[in-house]
């Protein structure tokens, strides 16, 4: 399912003919990033904390908030609808988890817009007063989900039960956080130039959905960053992606800090991420955009990596700062 937000219902039925699907980094790579933080957290306190709360591994609890996107509305009330069709979700597909998914969304119906946040790449670092950050933006979502395993409530509007959904719900959202397309924008006006919006307003007048609505060559430009290819996840999945994630610096400042610094981090990745692109007017419902195509795919795909190898090593360092 493409990434929605409310505003953009009206402009679905477009989506559906010109966008693959996207759910930011797609279940393998959330599964990469989830085992580099099983793999670098094994035999910590860490692991044993883990390992009580999920019964699981992140690898697996890592798909768990995309897998709540199948809960749908229904005249009965909300349904998971989804059972068979994705193999990463099949953990989750017990009558106990299928209650699981159906109770996290009724408390909070808006959870898809959790997934994002979408500063310009103009400015440079996150600021929540920022047109394109919200109240419930990917960045104060891993906020809430990190006052929940230190023991406190989550923050309205965000409603998460018990430390068990909160890590579930950090092990994914920490993946997200590293996707340059879920943190960084480019707004472009309509003669595809790129713009720094200065309020809300004007974000969501100009805004393109994380890419959503930049075809590349024809391609939805978020689903192509979304996509990790089998040779880059079994990379990861190897001793060589596991010594790249131990390289990965420490992160510095207060724990409830570290979601803005990361967020600033990724901000600097999108840039790499739309340099090189030309844009064409607007057209439409998006923006057609050009690149040089080999060159284009080669960085992104190094980018990626890095990336991934990025969010498995912090989802690592975090668990070990809250359970040392
Ligand atoms: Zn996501």
């Amino acid at each position: 399912m493409p990434r929605l937000r409310f505003a953009w219902l009206v402009l679905l039925p477009m989506l559906a003919l010109a966008a693959a699907p996207a759910r930011a980094w797609d279940h393998r790579g959330h599964q990469a990033i989830g085992s580099i933080a099983d793999r670098l957290i094994a035999g910590t306190p860490a692991a044993a904390r883990v390992r009580e709360l999920l019964a699981g591994d992140l690898q697996t609890a890592s798909v768990w908030a995309d897998c709540a996107r199948a809960v749908a509305a229904t005249p009965d009330g909300w349904r998971y609808a989804n059972a068979g069709s994705q193999a990463a979700c099949a953990p989750f597909e017990t009558a106990d988890g299928r209650s699981g998914l159906v109770d996290f969304v009724a408390r909070n119906e808006r959870h898809r817009s959790w997934h994002y946040t979408d500063i310009s790449i103009a400015q440079p670092r996150y600021d929540a007063a920022l047109p394109g950050a919200r109240p419930a933006d990917l960045v104060q979502a891993i906020g809430a989900a990190l006052a929940v395993l230190q023991g406190g409530r989550s923050p309205p509007p965000f409603d998460i039960a018990g430390a068990r959904e909160a890590l579930r719900l950090l092990a994914h959202f920490v993946g997200d956080l590293h996707q340059p397309l879920h943190v960084g924008s480019i707004y472009l006006g309509d003669a595809g130039q790129p713009i720094d919006p200065t309020t809300a307003q004007q974000a969501a007048a100009q805004a393109n959905a994380g890419g959503n609505l930049i075809t590349l060559d024809g391609r939805n430009l978020h689903a192509t960053w979304d996509d990790t290819p089998d040779a880059l996840s079994s990379a990861l999945a190897s001793s060589a992606g596991l010594a790249r994630a131990r390289q990965v610096p420490p992160t510095a400042g207060p724990l409830d800090r570290w979601p803005a610094a990361w967020a600033d981090d990724t901000l600097a990745a999108a840039r790499q991420a739309f340099d090189g692109l030309q844009f064409e007017p607007r057209a439409g419902a998006g923006w057609p955009a050009r690149a040089d195509e080999t060159g284009y795919r080669q960085r992104r795909e190094a980018l990626q990596q890095a990336q991934l190898v990025k969010a498995g090593a912090r989802l690592a360092q975090v668990l070990a700062a809250l359970w040392p």
